[in-house]
């Protein structure tokens, strides 16, 4: 209730609900550059199935990303889900349990079983040296996440995948625009799959799209988010409706053009962050690794047993200043009841991720936040 109402701080300032900062702030184009778009669509009437912005967005995507072949879907979970129909993954996928939890619910939605493997401590994400003990003779592929956009070891990944013919399909929800040594992070796999959502650091209101390699598998997955309907009298595939409107199409053309400037400012917020927080005790910083570009879509932090205050205190010291940071991600996805039952899913299988999800905190990270507004939450942090 209390972000309803002004109320003091510590320091004795009157607080109102407009000076509350949340994790994520959409960014938003100028509304009158929209409308011209929009003027367009009521002009041809084209207004789905693959129409003039939705062809014009998946070329502008992959030039923009440095990747084949884009195929746009109305969000992220349609895309997984798809993706796995697309490479007919049945029996048992291996995947971290440190993710969003439409990661393992496309896997059951799929009626395939998730297996948890445990995390790296560094990246936070699935830790390959733990994937070869998880195989069972139904495992058919890997679905790791490239967790806060930090690159998977995709290296290492590919090499299990091939000695044991496995597929792998990245979660690449995060991961928008990052490139490592090889380029984009978005060739890794057999598929990768974004997310446009609104909290996503590019977005289309709602939105994502599978990242493909192979033109003849493109074509399978344009098949398949349009019913499997090849022409008037022909369908090949059970598919369903995962089409993207031209109206979220449109949106993603133009906020594309906008994407260098909103990262450029992140990029500032994070080296802010850095700067003020890493000499902090008990205040750790994650970071990607060397040789990767950053797309500065996350803060996370994690709190350390030296760090004065528990992660969870520090949560509620931040929301009592009007700050409301995101304790990405906690709980596990293993600990969902539709989940927990499972052998893979038991904490003592998964020590790293318990620990990772019990210290973890997301800083607010948007391109509107203020240079005051990033003081105010390190002050918080800083000051005891
Ligand atoms: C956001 C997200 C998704 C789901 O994307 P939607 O577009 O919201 O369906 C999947 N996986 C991860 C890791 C995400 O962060």
């Amino acid at each position: 209730m209390s972000h309803f109402f002004l109320y003091g701080n510590q320091h004795g300032f009157a607080m109102s609900a407009k000076n509350n900062i949340f994790v994520v702030q959409p960014s938003l184009p100028p509304l009158k550059e929209f409308v011209l778009y929009l003027e367009k669509i009521w002009d041809n009437k084209i207004l789905t199935n693959g129409g003039p912005f939705h062809q014009q967005l998946e070329k502008a995507l992959c030039e923009y990303l440095g990747v084949k072949h884009i195929a746009l879907f109305p969000n992220g979970t349609i895309a997984l889900m798809v993706a796995l129909q697309a490479l007919q993954i049945t029996g048992e996928v291996i995947t971290t349990p440190y993710s969003f939890v439409a990661t393992t619910h496309s896997l059951l939605w799929s009626g395939i079983s998730p297996v948890f493997v445990d995390i790296d401590p560094h990246t936070l994400n699935l830790d390959p040296s733990k994937i070869e003990t998880a195989i069972t003779p139904r495992t058919t592929a890997i679905m790791p996440v490239h967790c806060y956009g930090y690159p998977c070891d995709t290296k290492a990944i590919q090499e299990i995948a091939t000695k044991y013919n496995l597929r792998v399909i990245y979660d690449a929800a995060h991961a928008f625009g990052v490139n490592d040594n090889q380029g984009s992070i978005l060739n890794h796999g057999d598929l990768s799959v974004l997310s446009f959502h609104a909290t996503k650091v590019f977005h289309t209101f709602e939105g994502g799209a599978i990242v493909c390699p192979d033109a003849t598998v493109k074509q399978r997955i344009d098949y398949l988010k349009n019913f499997g309907i090849v022409d008037e009298v022909t369908v090949v595939a059970s598919g369903i409706n995962g089409k993207m409107s031209e109206i979220n199409a449109a949106f993603g053309a133009l906020q594309l053009q906008y994407m260098d400037e909103h990262l450029m400012r992140r990029k500032e917020i994070d080296a802010f962050y850095r700067s003020e927080l890493s000499g902090l005790r008990g205040i750790q910083c994650l970071g990607a690794g060397e040789g990767t570009s950053a797309n500065y879509s996350y803060f996370p932090i994690l709190v350390q047993p030296e760090y004065p205050l528990s992660r969870d205190a520090l949560y509620q010291k931040l929301k009592d200043h009007g700050i409301y940071a995101r304790r990405y991600f906690y709980p596990l996805i293993s600990d969902f009841p539709m989940y927990r039952g499972l052998p893979s899913a038991q904490r003592c299988n998964l020590p790293v991720a318990t620990d990772a999800a019990a210290k973890v905190l997301c800083l607010p990270l948007y391109s509107a936040l203020s240079p005051d507004d990033e003081k105010r939450i390190t002050n918080v942090i800083t000051e005891m």
